[in-house]
Parts: structure tokens; sequence; C-alpha cells
């Protein structure tokens, strides 16, 4: 099967090959089809499926079978997603496969000023990709109007009822005209998701991947118990004994990007940091020494890794778990790209103890424990609650003189934080 025989158009399948991807997934052999015909579609997938692709591609098909100029304030496609994060990675989506084809799109979520999405949206806009919130503001404000909407996205439909955006879903929906194409993309059928489908949806057609066969599957996964002061080292170990060629490190921030460049560097390995606060050109040079093999480790954060795409990436290290845990399935799906294998090592320290249980939850696997020199019991055996402690709080010693004993901890627990237990 290659995207060839699933009818998608020369420009799609030059995109498609530029990103180094030669054979459709289970979803997209499924999804691609009905959603070319016309057809409403109801996709039970997760991330990691490429289910965005899935969606993105028939939708940028179907759209060229009638040239329109793009209008102002007016998009023919709407996406809408429960976080900024994943509608800015379905925007990419767009702008990777629709490299060849000449429509715009826009962003626009919550938390940012409103200014740039605005200015973009007059500027005209065929695809708009948008978190319930904001979308409903700019409505408000008369700076989006959907009656020329032909395509309607809801995409990982289960987290947004879960999010509480089901009132803003619906009255958005109410202003689409009822004429379009619906597509509901969502890891779960419960109920609520069923009855929102049927309530949005005309015959769909109903496809489903089961986690197996999940794009990461190719993916070998380890997660190392490690404290936060040890994972310099254990970096440095890993990649110095294990002879890691092409690796990708992922962290939390710019700075600790920079500070884990600086520590391999000074340790004689080759290694080179991109993120938000490098230029441009400096951004290309280090990704052009990384794909000459000049640079060893590459060291980014999240938003900096987007557009990286490199074949021979052989393993990718978080060194910081993600909060979010779709972006671990995009950072770990950086490796293992066209057809190789790859493997993908997470630090976990105590306090990233409940980013590894939403991975776990979102990809529905439980990864496994690598043992290595720096293996932590402690970071292992830590639990998190369901509310993260404060960033900056005092624990252990400190906050028993503080509290007169109170927020002191039980014999057994010694060195654990009060909100973690021992299992
Ligand atoms: P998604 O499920 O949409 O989040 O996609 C998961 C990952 O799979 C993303 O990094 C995509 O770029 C990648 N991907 C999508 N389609 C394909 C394909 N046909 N072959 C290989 N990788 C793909």
């Amino acid at each position: 099967m290659t995207f060839a025989t699933l009818n998608l158009i020369e420009p799609l399948q030059r995109a498609l090959s530029k990103e180094g991807y030669t054979t459709p997934t289970p979803i997209q052999i499924q999804a691609i089809p009905p959603l070319l015909e016309g057809r409403d579609v109801v996709g039970i997938a997760q991330t990691g499926t490429g289910k965005t692709a899935a969606f993105v591609l028939p939708m940028l098909q179907r759209m060229t079978q009638d040239h329109k100029v793009p209008m102002r304030n007016s998009p023919r496609v709407l996406v809408l997603a429960p976080t900024r994060e994943l509608a800015a990675q379905i925007g990419q989506s767009f702008s990777a496969y629709g490299r060849f084809l000449r429509f715009r799109h826009t962003v626009i979520f919550g938390g940012v000023g409103q200014g740039p999405q605005v200015n973009a949206l007059s500027q005209g806009v065929d695809i708009l990709v948008a978190t319930p919130g904001r979308l409903l503001d700019l409505i408000e404000q008369r700076y989006v109007k959907l009656s020329n909407v032909e395509f309607l996205v809801l995409d990982e439909a289960d987290r947004m009822l879960d999010m509480g955006f089901i009132v803003d879903v619906r009255k958005i929906v109410a202003l689409v005209p009822q004429k379009r194409q619906t597509l509901l993309f969502s890891a779960t059928m419960s109920p609520p998701v069923t009855q929102l489908a049927r309530s949005l949806l005309k015959d769909p057609v109903r496809v489903e991947v089961t986690p197996e066969k999940m794009t990461v599957e190719r993916i070998e996964q380890k997660v190392l118990f490690v404290d936060e002061d040890k994972k310099g080292e254990l970096l440095l170990g890993l990649v110095r004994q294990g002879h890691l060629k092409c690796v990708l490190v992922f962290t939390r921030t710019k700075h600790r990007a920079n500070k884990v460049a600086e520590m391999l560097e000074k340790s004689g390995i080759k290694a080179d940091a991109i993120h938000g606060n490098k230029s441009q050109s400096q951004r290309m040079r280090a990704l052009q020494n990384f794909k000459t093999g000049r640079v060893q480790v590459l060291v980014a954060t999240d938003i900096a890794a987007r557009g990286i795409d490199i074949d021979a990436i052989s393993h990718v290290i978080n060194y910081d778990l993600p909060n979010e845990p779709e972006s671990y399935v995009h950072r770990i799906g950086r490796t293992a790209r066209a057809g190789a294998d790859g493997t993908a090592y997470s630090f976990c320290a105590s306090e990233d103890r409940d980013f590894l249980r939403d991975i776990e939850r979102l990809t529905r696997t439980k990864i496994e424990t690598l043992e290595h020199p720096h293996h932590s019991e402690r970071a292992m055996n830590a639990v998190g609650t369901a509310a993260r402690p404060p960033p900056k709080q005092q624990w252990g010693g400190q906050r028993r003189f503080n509290r007169g004993g109170s927020g002191g901890h039980g014999g057994g627990n010694r060195g654990a934080p009060r909100h973690f237990k021992r299992r």
C-alpha cells in the first residue's frame, strides 16, 4: 500500500516523500478513502497513529477541488483541538503536507496576545486551527466568522470533553453551516463522545485502530530513574559507553538546553543546543552540523525540535520528561523515521513521576525500566499526588523546622518528600 494507491494527488505525495513517509499508517489507509469521497468520519485513534495526516491530507485534497481565494476572517476548514500544543502541531502538519499547495492556515489559542492572530486572520485564511475558548472570544469580537466553513474537524474529542469544552464546542458548531463534512477523532468512545458524534455527524464511517498499531511501536522505549542532580552524569555515561551516534536530547527549558550542551562539550563530546533564543542562522547551522555528523548530540526544547526531520537520529533522550504527554510521542517520533528502528530513553526524577504516569496512560504502555549506575530507588518509588507540588516549596528538613513538626514525615519515609509516598 502506498500513498499513490490511496489516490492522493501529486503535490501531497511529494510533500509526504519529503517528510520521509512511504507507507500510510492503518488509520490513514482506513480514513483517507471515505474522507476523499466526502463522507463524515468518526476516527478512534490516539496520538502516534498518524491520525493528523489521516485528516489533513484528504482535507487539503478536497480543498483543491474548487479554487477559492482565501477570505478575510472566514475559513473553509475549521479544526478544533483541546490544547495549544496540539493546535500548533496540527498547524505544523498543514504546513508540512500542504507545502506544495497554496493554502493559508492560521492557528489560534489562548494564553498569548490576540493581536498577531487577529492580524493573520484579516489577511485571509483557508484553514483555521483553534482551541475553543480563544475561538469563541474572537468570534464574539467579530474577528472570525464561520458561515463559510465546509469542513469541520474535532480532534481529541474525548479530551475536549474532559477539559469541559462541551458548551463552547456546541456554541461553535451551531455557527457552522449544516451543509459540511464533519470529522471527529477521539482516543476513546465514551458515552458522552458517542453522543456528541451522533449529534454532529451524518451517517459517519467509523474507523478504528488499536494502540498496538502505533507508529511508535518500532521504537524501543526505556525509562531510567535518576535523581535530578545525577542526570548530567547519566547522559554522559550513556552517550560515551553506548557509543550513541546521532542523539537528540530534550530539555524542559532553553536554559537547561544550553547547560546540557555546554556540559557535554566540556567533556569532549560534540554537542550543540537549539531553542527559541538562537537566531535562525544559528539553528540552521546546528541542524546542518548534526545532519552531517559533525555534532553528535543536539539538545533541543520542544518548540525548536518541531521542524527537525533527520532520518539518522538513532536515539532520543528525554533529559526532562515533557509535561504534555502528546509531546512525548512527538519527541520519540523523531527517531525510527523512514522505517528505521530507534531508541528512546527517558530520565525520570521524583518530580517527573506525574509526567511519566500521564505518558503511560496516553500510550497505554508500561515503559520498561533500564537499570544503570545512577539508578535512583527514590525516583522509582516516588508516587505523584494529583496536585503537583509547587516548584519552589522546601521539602524535607527545612519544612519540618518551619512547621514545628506538623509538616514532618513518618519514620519509614526518611528523605522522601511528604507528598510522595513509598510503595
Ligand atoms: P500523529 O498520530 O498524527 O500525532 O502522528 C504521529 C507521528 O507519526 C508524527 O510524528 C507524524 O509525523 C508521523 N507520521 C504520520 N504519518 C506517517 C507515515 N505514513 N509514516 C511514518 N510516520 C508518519
